[in-house]
């Protein structure tokens, strides 16, 4: 999303934001290289290795799109980004729902899980529908954004509190929720692009280029706990 669009940008090639179209594709190509690695590393019986992948073709559809609307803004571009990042940030708290309250004893509670998923994707489809063929409004869409992901960093936040003793890898977890939070402070600096090229957008785009490292590395170590877990549970059954 991009709420200071009024700046000139220098064109290359016939790009219309550069670096906001490279920090775009870096995020793109890190999920598709974490969704890879995570195949790799964790077995196909562990829980969560379908949603987390989901989620990696849902990053990654969305930072297509914000590729393909940084290098040409229409009004087409322009929605399939702003629908497509809250599809990726209503994703993020709805993995975070299935772990910590679809997931008991070992097993997934089916319809607490399926109930997360109506929820949040009945939310999603509202929004987009209201922003399609009622009305789009960017500051309300803003908020809401902002809304889901406000909830999603405190919720993380006070869940890895709550385990960082017995699962100390949730630290990586805590540390991209807390760090895009303050890094989307950048979003509300409105000024003249640095070079014609690094606006506010574009340097949010990139300084969280890090956390998606963090982000998967939390993934990974999360999915194969829930894996030796599984199996305790499993033999004290
Ligand atoms: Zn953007």
């Amino acid at each position: 999303m991009n709420v200071a669009m009024n700046w000139p940008f220098l064109r290359i090639f016939g790009i219309q934001e550069v670096a906001s179209v490279v920090f775009s594709i870096c995020h793109g190509a890190l999920h598709l290289y974490f969704w890879l690695k995570f195949r790799s590393k964790v077995p196909s019986e562990a829980p969560m290795y379908i949603v987390w992948q989901a989620y990696s073709l849902i990053c990654i559809n969305a930072w297509v799109w914000s590729t393909v609307f940084h290098t040409r803004d229409f009004i087409w571009t322009e929605r399939m980004d702003y629908f497509c990042a809250t599809s990726l940030v209503l994703a993020s708290l709805l993995t975070h729902c299935i772990r910590v309250v679809g997931w008991h004893g070992g097993t997934f509670h089916v319809g607490i899980t399926c109930l997360c998923i109506g929820v949040l994707s009945t939310l999603f489809f509202i929004h987009v529908w209201y922003l399609a063929f009622i009305k789009f409004d960017y500051g309300y869409n803003m908020k809401v954004n902002v809304a889901i992901g406000a909830v999603n960093t405190v919720w993380i936040v006070l869940w890895g509190i709550q385990n960082i003793r017995n699962q100390p890898y949730v630290w990586k977890a805590i540390v991209t929720v807390l760090g895009t939070s303050l890094l989307l402070l950048l979003e509300l600096g409105d000024f003249a692009p640095v070079g014609w090229i690094f606006d506010a957008h574009s340097i949010w785009h990139g300084a969280t280029v890090p956390l998606v490292c963090f982000w998967y590395s939390y993934i990974m170590d999360d999915t194969l706990y829930m894996y030796e877990l599984m199996f305790k549970f499993k033999k004290t059954v």
